[in-house]
């Protein structure tokens, strides 16, 4: 998994080895949200000698994307897992924390998968020779992405015209080309879940990523505590009484000496009596998307509101479920459930939950990886109760569709893998804060 960007701009402010020189600066400046952004900048901001700071976060907690679900003593990563490359603050932080574990390749999960195709018979030939198509893309992507020319060109767009001069080549029977397209599902659901888009994620991106050192782009894998000591180490840096937690930044005024700020707290919505010399704002681009319109006042200039509308970006969500014991075997480093049409009787679903891995620290959870629409579709069937519970009320056929999940896929027999518990964010389209979509 790589980085994004606005974990790459953090500053760190302790981790520098001499802070300027602090002075007495008098400007006021609010802070919209209180994720690793939000934090980070006020951090920087206090070591510059900035006091007089507001940070309004919309939920009732700070860390944002990377907040994680306490589970025993440890916690479920929702969002951020794996710290990219080490030539990096976060690496820097992690590692001082004692949090890094491990590592692995960026692209393990894809490289190293355990395919599984329902009740089909897996033909090892075809899946070969799907990698050794797949294998020279990214040295190939990443070439191209040098030359500015194609710095804009759609990873999606020059994958549809490789893969399909790959199917071309061959004739094939019916059933090994619903393989090989599951296949390619798989491929694209890895740079998903990779890159957080695919058919928004233009070329020179490959350009622009840092590899590190020898070349090869590496994930650290953190203990079970996760990236959550690293939001409280940011945290570390901003007063309790900085933040307004529950106030949800509706309107930003900025045209006159100073800037207005309306909020909404619960069911009240209100002028914020403060007044600001300055503002941040560090909204992900999903919340732009659906808010920049109604969100400044003068409203933003077309351009940033064209370059808001244009930018892709991908939705990711893991979802967290727990068995009593694990009924699964793994040989390599994740289980690529497949869609191959014809083999099991499925919810369409599935297409989108392309990758399941396990934890680290825990053999009894399984994290399924839903990636685009699926990040939607699974409001409709995934919400569940675990097994134990009184499913009274429930939609039993949504209930039905969650425990037989991966039985399908992975078993090929369905309903025999009961979870225990289903663990997942709700950022359903209705939020106000959907927390299941993430910028590239
Ligand atoms: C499933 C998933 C997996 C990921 N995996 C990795 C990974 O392995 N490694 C990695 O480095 N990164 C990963 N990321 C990305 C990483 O989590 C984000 O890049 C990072 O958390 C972004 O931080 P941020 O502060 O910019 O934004 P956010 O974390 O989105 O913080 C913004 C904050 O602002 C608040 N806010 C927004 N608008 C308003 C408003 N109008 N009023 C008040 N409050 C508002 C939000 O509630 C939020 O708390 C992953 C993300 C997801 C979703």
């Amino acid at each position: 998994m790589r980085i994004w960007p606005s974990l790459c701009v953090l500053f760190l402010p302790l981790l520098a080895e001499a802070a300027p020189t602090r002075s007495n600066r008098t400007s006021s400046i609010a802070v919209v949200g209180a994720g690793f952004a939000g934090l980070a900048a006020v951090g920087r901001l206090r070591e510059l000698g900035f006091e007089d700071i507001t940070v309004f976060e919309g939920s009732d907690h700070f860390g944002g994307r990377v907040y994680s679900i306490p589970f025993d003593k440890a916690r479920l990563q929702q969002g951020a897992q794996w710290v990219n490359g080490h030539d990096n603050d976060i690496f820097r932080i992690a590692k001082k924390l004692g949090l890094i574990i491990g590592e692995q390749a960026d692209n393990d999960v894809y490289v190293r998968a355990d395919i599984h195709t329902g009740t089909c018979t897996i033909n090892r030939s075809v899946i070969d020779e799907f990698y050794n198509f797949t294998d020279p893309l990214e040295a190939k992507y990443r070439k191209m992405g040098q030359d500015s020319v194609n710095y804009a060109t759609a990873l999606g767009d020059i994958y549809a015209k490789d893969y399909r001069a790959f199917v071309k080549k061959v004739k094939r029977r019916a059933a090994e080309r619903n393989m090989i397209d599951a296949l390619s599902r798989f491929y694209i659901g890895f740079w998903e879940g990779e890159m957080g888009a695919f058919y928004d994620y233009a070329l020179s991106n490959f350009h622009f990523w840092d590899e590190g050192e020898d070349g090869q782009a590496k994930s650290y894998v953190l203990n079970s505590q996760g990236y959550w000591p690293i939001s409280e180490y940011l945290k570390s840096f901003v007063p309790d009484e900085m933040i307004k937690y529950n106030h949800f930044v509706k309107k930003i005024r900025y045209s006159g000496a100073k800037v207005e700020i309306r909020v909404q707290e619960g069911a009240k919505s209100f002028e914020y009596p403060k007044q600001f010399d300055h503002v941040i704002v560090t909204s992900s681009l999903g919340h732009l998307k659906r808010y920049a319109r109604s969100m400044f006042e003068p409203p933003l200039p077309q351009k940033k509101i064209e370059a808001i509308d244009s930018v892709g970006y991908g939705n990711l969500l893991k979802v967290f479920l727990v068995y009593d014991k694990p009924w699964w075997s793994f040989n390599g480093s994740s289980i690529a459930a497949l869609w191959v049409k014809g083999c099991s009787p499925t919810h369409p679903l599935m297409e989108y939950i392309h990758t399941i891995t396990k934890l680290e620290w825990d053999k009894d959870v399984l994290v399924a990886w839903v990636s685009a629409r699926g990040t939607i579709m699974i409001d409709g069937v995934c919400y569940g109760r675990p097994k134990h519970s009184s499913a009274e009320g429930d939609d039993s056929s949504a209930l039905g569709v969650q425990q037989t999940l991966l039985g399908w896929w992975v078993l090929g027999d369905g309903g025999t893998c009961d979870f225990e518990d289903l663990l997942r964010w709700r950022g359903d389209s209705s939020d106000d804060l959907p927390n299941d979509c993430w910028s590239v």
